[in-house]
């Protein structure tokens, strides 16, 4: 039977246009793709890119501040929302038209369209137009969830953030994941007066619990109201402001509630089911290792798996997958020993086991230090910053890191490393420090501060 593509990718974000990129231009395959709303997807249009520029644009008044410490005749002035907020979407058109040119030059037929799996060979355009091909690749990711109450239609969710047409006086923000706290520390850094809920007992829940304790306690030291155990229960318009009741009795007015409770895989409507490719309990695409579905013909990668939802993760992803099926070179997605970071303010870098993981799998030894750093020691701050390591008494493997500091990202990536290399305490104890940094800890923590 003759198709009309090799490849179909439906969703043109982070793991779909990888896969599609390489597919045509490494492996000589003939690709479509159809992207719905911007090339690039979250991570470019409204996830990463945006998000850490914001964060850059809220660390301002802090280091000003600092300077003023270090001997600078320092003062921030007023931030203006509305240039910062142009140049923000200049950069994110610039970088989607790179997105789509590296796909164009590849040879990736690209339709700005919605499509639909018809069955395992056929997608549907919006036009009604079908279209065959050999594989088709579900990479449509995932989109934000506000749970239904009174007035929940009133909440914002992270996709609006980045089109606001001004910055509120005081805000709400609701949920305990990364993006809800990322969110309270970029608003508070931009001058708005940030309360945050959270129904669990803390906030962060997934990353290591000390990690979280001490994100939580920088957050609230630095201004955020961040109030643990508790919920929403409606919110209504009442002269012109948000007007909130909670379960804790914290019932206040805002000028804007955002809700980061959750996302959901983008799966409503594409036609999966009907194909018969299996859905999770949650929506989600049901992938084996190779990110191939119950339809031979049909993979998914990328959120709309729900596996670790992260860009390089998606983009791995859709890299084996073009391994496995255009190269004959059967490649599953390493989803071991994955870094990440939290860009609050400081920030939290993670990879491996948290202690509670670890100590429920073997013996441990914890190495944790807290203390102040001298850069805003000297400028009289109290903030401390965090280094951890997690340590099998067995095998004498760091099986996890985490750091709480300015920066812990960029140090996070790098002692991932070592940890995916294998490397031991020892390993770790026989690097001389880089004196004077913050990371130096992670190579001069003698004792271990507990064993489990
Ligand atoms: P997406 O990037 O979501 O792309 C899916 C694309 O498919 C979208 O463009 C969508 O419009 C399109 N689409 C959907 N349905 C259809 C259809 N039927 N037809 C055509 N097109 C369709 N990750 C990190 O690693 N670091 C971070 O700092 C980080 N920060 C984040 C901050 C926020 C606020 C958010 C929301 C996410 C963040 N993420 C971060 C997560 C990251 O953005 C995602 O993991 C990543 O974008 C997933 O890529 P994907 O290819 O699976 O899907």
């Amino acid at each position: 039977m003759s198709f009309d593509y090799d490849l179909f990718v439906i969703g043109g974000g982070s793991g779909g246009v990888r896969a599609a990129r390489l597919a045509a231009s490494e492996a000589g395959a003939r690709v479509a793709l159809a992207e719905e709303y911007r090339m690039g997807g979250t991570c470019v249009i409204r996830g990463c890119v945006p998000k850490k520029l914001m964060v850059f644009a809220s660390a301002y008044p802090g280091m000003v501040d600092e300077a003023r410490a270090y001997g600078w005749d320092a003062a921030i002035g007023a931030f203006g929302w509305a240039g910062f907020k142009d140049n923000l979407h200049a950069e994110l058109t610039r970088l989607e038209g790179i997105y789509t040119r590296n796909l164009v030059n590849a040879g990736v037929q690209v339709f700005d369209t919605r499509a639909v799996v018809k069955d395992a060979h056929t997608v549907a355009l919006a036009s009604g137009e079908e279209i065959t091909a050999k594989h088709i690749l579900v990479a449509t990711g995932g989109q934000p969830f506000v749970p239904e109450f009174p007035g929940s239609d009133l909440a914002v969710t992270s996709n609006e953030m980045f089109h606001l047409d001004a910055l509120p006086k005081k805000m709400l923000v609701v949920g305990g994941g990364f993006i809800a706290c990322e969110f309270a520390c970029i608003m508070h850094g931009l001058g708005v007066e940030v309360t945050q809920f959270y129904r669990g007992a803390q906030i962060l829940r997934g990353f290591d619990d000390e990690a979280r304790g001490h994100v939580a306690d920088l957050m609230r030291g630095r201004g955020v109201d961040l109030h643990v155990g508790t919920d929403v229960i409606s919110m209504e318009r009442v002269d012109g402001r948000i007007a909130v009741k909670c379960t804790t009795g914290h019932d206040d007015r805002f000028d804007l509630v955002m809700y980061a409770t959750g996302r959901v895989p983008n799966t409503a409507g594409l036609g999966l089911e009907q194909a018969g490719v299996r859905l999770t309990r949650n929506g989600a695409v049901e992938v084996d290792a190779y990110s191939q579905t119950s339809v031979p013909s049909i993979y998914a990668v990328g959120d709309v798996t729900d596996r670790i939802n992260l860009t390089p993760v998606a983009i791995r992803e859709g890299a084996a997958f073009v391994e496995t099926v255009f190269h004959g070179r059967p490649t599953v997605a390493d989803h071991e020993l994955v870094a990440s970071a939290v860009f609050t303010q400081p920030e939290l870098g993670t990879v491996g086991l948290t202690e509670e993981q670890a100590r429920d799998r073997e013996p441990i030894e914890v190495y944790s230090a807290a203390f102040r750093p001298m850069q805003s020691l000297f400028a009289g701050s109290d903030d401390r910053v965090m280094m951890k390591l997690i340590v099998s008494r067995e095998t004498r493997k760091v099986l996890g890191c985490h750091i709480v500091a300015p920066n812990a990202g960029e140090m996070i990536q790098l002692a991932a490393i070592a940890i995916k290399m294998g490397a031991t305490k020892e390993d770790f104890d026989r690097t001389v420090a880089v004196h004077p940094t913050m990371a130096e800890e992670l190579v001069t923590m003698k004792t271990p501060t507990r064993v489990a």
